[in-house]
């Protein structure tokens, strides 16, 4: 984060009042965001993270025993929060390509009496990601809720936050977490028509986004330039990494890269364990998913380098082994 801005976040912790609440609507956080997304404030809620939110939702619109459409592989809190409700979840495996069809979530959220679906677009952990017309051919093929995490959509363009507002069934939910830069604030956003805000707001507890978080959060997405900039630096750093691991991929016969919407890169690899462990070894923490898949987030110039440099070594010394037996 630069300096000036840093400097405007300063200046408003020491001018808060500390024995005052916060505002319980965190109007001026919402009202920030709303105008850096493009959507009217009374259609956001104000999360302390989008954790908060997911756990809300779940609380407030699900019922015991309600069918929950999860998808598989997804973002491992929403079959969390779904096990804590007491709601069934209705698992939908990802094909080998880590996608699926719009139409193949409709016929089961309709043929199970599905009360929501909920999943993360683009994915985390995988990446891969449905265009807006795609998410809301589903939104418009059946009555339940349908709510779409766009965590990482900073990244990709097909955003659906701006369909929300006038949508019966749907929520989307954003953060400040990732390409914001901000996981330390805690600062998440449900947008949706007005009547789903009404009782997001009425359920959610009073206090829940604190005054530093609303303040801060308001002080910096009033910085479209820099989020802007960010999200180019982020993207040009995820390129360059994806560009190098494809270049081992070409090299080594072991490793398959996924195209990503995201600012990580997924690996699939049968020696992802023995990678992930050899990783660790020097240094480096990328996250080993079902055994066989590696999620590399692009970081610095020479966090990449170093990483390629790593990934290269156990590749080669792998190989090797091979030749010898
Ligand atoms: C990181 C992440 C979240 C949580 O965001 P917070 O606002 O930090 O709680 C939610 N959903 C997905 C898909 C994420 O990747």
């Amino acid at each position: 984060m630069p300096k000036d801005i840093k400097e405007k976040l300063i200046l408003s912790v020491t001018s808060l009042n500390y024995n005052r609440y916060p505002d319980p609507f965190a109007f001026r956080v919402c009202d920030a965001f709303g105008r850096f997304a493009g959507i009217k404030s009374e259609y956001i809620t104000a999360g302390n993270g989008s954790d908060e939110l997911i756990s809300l939702i779940f609380g407030s619109f699900l019922e015991k025993g309600d069918s929950v459409l999860i998808l598989e592989p997804d973002f491992s809190m929403y079959e969390f929060y779904c096990s804590i409700s007491e709601c069934k979840p209705l698992l939908l495996k990802k094909n080998l390509s880590l996608t699926f069809a719009p139409d193949e979530i409709i016929k089961k959220a309709n043929e199970n009496n599905v009360r929501m679906i909920i999943f993360s677009n683009p994915c985390n952990p995988t990446g891969q990601g449905l265009k807006s017309e795609e998410v809301l051919k589903i939104v418009n093929g059946v009555s339940c809720l349908v709510v779409i995490d766009e965590a990482y959509m900073d990244f990709w363009d097909q955003s659906v936050i701006n369909s929300a507002p006038e949508a019966k069934n749907l929520i989307v939910l954003k953060t400040a977490s990732k390409a914001a830069g901000l996981a330390s604030l805690r600062l998440g956003f449900a947008i949706s028509n007005s009547i789903i805000t009404t009782y997001l707001k009425a359920a959610k507890s009073p206090y829940n986004v604190n005054s530093f978080t609303q303040a801060a959060g308001e002080i910096v997405f009033n910085e479209k330039e820099y989020l802007k900039n960010t999200v180019k630096l982020i993207l040009d750093s995820k390129n360059s990494l994806y560009k190098s691991v494809k270049d081992l991929e070409s090299e080594y016969k072991d490793i398959k890269v996924f195209e990503t919407h995201t600012n990580f890169v997924l690996v699939e690899s049968i020696k992802a364990e023995h990678i992930h462990f050899e990783l660790k070894k020097s240094g480096i923490s990328v996250r080993l998913l079902g055994g066989k898949y590696l999620r590399i987030t692009a970081g610095s110039s020479e966090e990449n380098l170093k990483l390629i440099n790593a990934l290269k070594l156990v590749l080669s010394e792998t190989d090797k082994k091979e030749v010898i037996k």
